[in-house]
């Protein structure tokens, strides 16, 4: 029977397979390469993120392209960034003809304002899109912070832990100085889980993709923004001290000025920095600085 399958033909996921196989590809695992090559997986992740016509996506960590290439179809312009430049020919073989611009850097050292401005535009609105390498993840979470303008919202696809850890609230064990400073900037939400098995190849444990929907009305100023993030570093330093230990360390205060600070904002001379609610947080900044 003859075959009439021509490569425009093939679907993504086959495409990148078959790309995979033919540019003889190895899975690194410490470049946290675990891909996802069902379509339909990635379609329910594209389909969480709300990629629709016109929207501005940088992807982190394309890999074969599956995700970016289906973001390019639903009508987004897609801006990669891939820091392995073995993906080169399979990103070539799978985004074919469409509308994407690939840049191959490190996403933790990249600037990314810089990347976002060129391709989208001044000031221009964007969402960050990722199946996230696993080993970046704090570091990632906390440069998205940092980035101007933020991005409106952030799909990642993560570890089970890193998500519980961003979902935590205070008092909890997980709560830390990257869910304070993911909660003031964001509203996390957990939007589908995703077992080891829909990754080739699998890694040993689960995941979950957490959407970040950012909160477009911050009550601080930038310059208070910075200083509210120097302090949720300093308030979770050193866990089992108190808060006023933890300010005389970082803030070079001494014990009476520390003291100070607390009453001014309210709270116990004893209490401890990793129990402190984002708002609890904010009054220690102003109490400090205002
Ligand atoms: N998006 C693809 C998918 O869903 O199948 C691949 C996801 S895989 C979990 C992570 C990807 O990030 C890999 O392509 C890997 O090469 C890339 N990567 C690893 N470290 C990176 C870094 N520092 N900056 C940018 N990309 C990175």
């Amino acid at each position: 029977m003859e075959n009439n399958i021509r490569p425009a033909d093939l679907s993504l996921s086959l495409k990148a397979r078959v790309a995979l196989e033919k540019y003889v590809f190895r899975f690194t695992h410490s470049l946290g390469q675990n891909f996802i090559l069902d379509e339909n997986v990635i379609g329910d992740i594209v389909y969480a993120a709300g990629v629709q016509t016109g929207d501005n996506i940088l992807e982190i960590g394309p890999g074969s392209g599956i995700m970016t290439a289906m973001m390019a179809d639903k009508g987004a312009r897609v801006l990669a960034v891939e820091l392995d430049k073995a993906l080169e020919p399979v990103l070539s073989d799978v985004i074919g003809e469409r509308d994407v611009k690939i840049v191959f850097q490190d996403a933790l050292k990249a600037d990314l304002n810089a990347l976002t401005r060129e391709a989208f535009g001044e000031n221009a609105a964007y969402s960050i899109v990722a199946n996230l390498p696993y080993y970046i993840t704090a570091d990632f979470l906390m440069r998205v912070l940092s980035l101007s303008p933020m991005p409106d919202s952030v799909t990642l696809m993560l570890q089970k832990e890193a998500c519980e850890r961003v979902m935590s609230q205070p008092g909890d064990k997980n709560w830390s100085a990257l869910s304070a400073s993911v909660r003031y900037f964001a509203d996390p939400e957990v939007v589908m889980d995703a077992p080891a098995s829909l990754f080739t190849p699998p890694p040993h444990v689960d995941s979950c993709l957490l959407k970040l929907h950012m909160r477009a009305n911050r009550p601080l100023n930038s310059e208070d923004e910075k200083r509210l993030m120097n302090l949720i570093q300093a308030a979770f330093r050193m866990r089992r001290k108190t808060l006023a230990n933890n300010l005389s360390a970082s803030f070079s205060m001494s014990r009476e000025e520390t003291l100070v600070v607390l009453e001014k904002a309210g709270l116990d001379a004893k209490v401890r920095g990793e129990v402190l609610t984002i708002d609890q947080l904010i009054d220690v900044m102003n109490a400090i600085y205002h």
